[in-house]
């Protein structure tokens, strides 16, 4: 048997450790993760209330069309019906856009570090993948757009950006949309959006009217906290979401995931409670890093990214022993740093003693 030969040197994707596993392996009763990014608070009353009924019609094959959901989030983000494409988790989108529009002879550009699927995909394609190093945890934009060619077929801008948490401002972003050439699709990746707090940042939605090679993706694996369902979109213009249907398989998203992001639409203030605590303990984390000396990236998300004085790999174990999963920055290609995504404030007030401790004892 021959697999593809990209594939050979390619490793599937490495998840954090299991909550089970970590909890078998080290005696503790609770664990909190806090290394996916996931909502700390669940997901919509809403939801979990009405699952019962989702599950009635399971052997009848969904809506491949994803009609409900499609006219739901169309009025709810004011673009038109066939300007949406649904996916499992945006993670799908990412591969149908890989699918659709790259090859081998053909590029793509993107941030290093940034969302690991981008690259991922691009490779599995055959494309060539132009990877710019970030500049203090921010896109370096001029040499992201002085990398395009001819062959250049997408340009992916995650904003906020995973793993840093910093986001992209109006002006920066209306200049990349207004330098890049036509024949290039930029996708900005905004799994974060309901997340900023700035007032400074680009209006996506409303500038795809202006630019027809621009898809926008977001998700409802995050703020909304459904991401074990699987749910995610692009919008775009209605002649590029043309060009990404025939890579989708026609029945990508569940009966389930589909009736669960309308009810999770529905329950916005379940998000606003979600947004409000993040805010908080945040800030309080921020503090945290100050009042110990720890510099991290200005985040617009529900994580931060935080220097340490020694190896991500230390520090994620002495939290691992104390029932916290966190992500080591060195796994991530960020160096002597921790990903920690912003949990409920009680677990909070504990991880950050234990940080203080192991900053106290340093490496042994
Ligand atoms: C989590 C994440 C996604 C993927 O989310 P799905 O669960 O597949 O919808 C996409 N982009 C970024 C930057 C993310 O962090």
């Amino acid at each position: 048997m021959k697999a593809k030969d990209i594939l050979r040197d390619m490793k599937p994707y490495k998840p954090g450790k299991g909550i089970e596993e970590v909890k078998k392996e080290y005696g503790l009763e609770r664990i909190v993760k806090l290394a996916s990014n996931e909502n700390p608070f669940g997901f919509s009353p809403k939801v979990k209330q009405e699952l019962p009924e989702l599950i009635a019609n399971l052997e009848i094959y969904p809506d491949g069309y994803a009609a409900a959901v499609r006219s739901k989030v169309a009025e709810f983000i004011n673009v038109n019906d066939n300007q949406l494409i649904f996916g499992n988790g945006s993670d799908e989108v990412v591969q149908i856009i890989c699918r659709t529009f790259l090859e081998p002879g053909a590029n793509t550009i993107m941030a290093a570090p940034t969302f690991p699927q981008y690259r991922h995909n691009a490779l599995i394609e055959g494309a060539e993948v132009r990877e710019v190093p970030l500049v203090d945890g921010h896109h370096d934009l001029e040499e992201m757009l002085r990398q395009i060619d001819d062959q250049t077929r997408v340009l992916w801008i995650c904003t906020p950006n995973n793993p840093t948490g910093v986001h992209i401002e109006r002006e920066k972003l209306k200049w990349v949309m207004d330098t890049c050439p036509d024949h290039v699709l930029v996708v900005l990746d905004e799994a974060y959006y309901e997340y900023m707090e700035t007032d400074d940042y680009f209006d996506s939605l409303g500038a795809l009217d202006n630019y027809p090679n621009l898809v926008v993706l977001r998700t409802f694996s995050k703020a909304y906290g459904l991401a074990g369902l699987r749910i995610g979109y692009g919008v775009g213009h209605p002649d590029v979401i043309r060009m990404l249907e025939p890579s989708r398989e026609p029945f990508n998203t569940t009966t389930v995931s589909q009736a669960a992001a309308i009810l999770a639409l529905d329950d916005q203030q379940f998000l606003q409670m979600s947004l409000e605590e993040n805010k908080k303990n945040k800030n309080a984390l921020m503090n945290f890093c100050d009042e110990n000396g720890l510099s991290y990236y200005d985040s617009q998300a529900n994580f931060l990214l935080i220097h340490l004085p020694f190896s991500g790999d230390e520090m994620f174990q002495h939290l691992l022993a104390k029932g916290f999963i966190v992500r080591s920055g060195e796994a991530l290609g960020l160096p002597n740093t921790i990903r920690l995504t912003i949990g409920r404030s009680e677990d909070m007030a504990v991880i950050q003693e234990e940080m203080k401790q192991k900053l106290a004892s340093g490496v042994k």
